[in-house]
């Protein structure tokens, strides 16, 4: 088998006793097999962690937007795709502030749910979709991004082509996805609170990542990691390590946050510790080849 993203061959890397992943010889993306990397957690399927905490994330995340919006477009209303809504945190923000927001979810829970939160004169553009298969008019959006959603991609190529087609010359994609290449994978190994997903395939690093989106016909504009990104993945790990599988109860939460306080600023010293990568990306237009 030869890798996705660079047609490299894979070596099998074993990160403990029961987890061996492979690794891409060439650009370093890491595919996980269940089989052979066991996501112990799964039974208590709560893998995002709380919702208060996914709001704080998304808000950073939210941040982050608002600040492309302001340097790379001269109108402040957009048209923005959403793929991979979930909960629709980050949609429902946009559609508050007059944006134009297209939404896909492979989830029909989620997409019903999240419809029923809007008016309907929104509800159109809240689609229901397979990621690969998506239809969206093309040409249509100045901003895309996919939040914590390409690492669960089995076929993330024919999702950029998509997104490509669907932007306007110029247009911006956002991805933020666990870091293949962190320390904290090699400290926590396979522990890494990031295998506690079952669906998550592949974990990228720059390298791939770079080669992903150059292939896709983008250009990166920025790497700088969003602040408090992945915020409790090294306490999670951490605990997870000491052998607490099922955080959801008050105590192991309280301890988690407090780790998480404390990890975190450890990252600003020990940058390679940051658990994801964030890739801001434009697509070509006349003005920028
Ligand atoms: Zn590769």
């Amino acid at each position: 088998m030869y890798c996705p993203i660079c047609g490299g061959k894979f070596k099998e890397i074993n990160i403990g006793k029961s987890c061996l992943l492979l690794k891409c010889k060439q650009c370093g993306l890491l595919k996980r097999d269940l089989d052979k990397c066991f996501a112990h957690a799964r039974a208590f399927q709560d893998f995002g962690g709380n919702s208060q905490l996914d709001k704080w994330r998304l808000a950073n995340v939210k941040l982050l937007v608002d600040r492309i919006i302001n340097k790379y477009f001269s109108n402040r209303k957009q048209s923005i795709l959403d793929i991979g809504f979930g909960r629709g945190f980050l949609l429902k923000a946009f559609i508050r502030e007059g944006h134009s927001v297209w939404g896909i979810d492979h989830d029909q829970r989620m997409v019903d749910k999240v419809s029923m939160d809007l008016e309907r004169s929104y509800r159109s553009n809240i689609i229901h979709s397979e990621l690969e298969k998506f239809e969206v008019p093309s040409g249509c959006f100045d901003i895309a991004y996919m939040v914590h959603v390409i690492e669960h991609l089995k076929n993330p190529s024919i999702v950029l082509g998509r997104l490509y087609e669907a932007l306007k010359p110029g247009g911006i994609l956002l991805i933020i996805t666990p870091n293949g290449d962190s320390a904290s994978l090699r400290l926590f190994k396979e522990n890494w609170w990031f295998l506690e997903d079952p669906t998550h395939y592949y974990f990228y690093n720059h390298t791939s990542m770079h080669i992903l989106l150059e292939s896709a016909g983008f250009k990166i504009i920025s790497r700088q990691p969003v602040l408090g990104e992945s915020f409790t993945l090294e306490a999670n790990s951490a605990l997870r390590w000491l052998g607490f599988y099922n955080l959801n109860n008050p105590t192991l939460t309280f301890s988690s946050l407090g780790l998480s306080l404390l990890f975190n600023l450890i990252r600003i010293a020990y940058p390679d510790l940051h658990p994801s990568i964030t890739a801001i990306a434009r697509k070509k237009d006349d003005n920028n080849h």
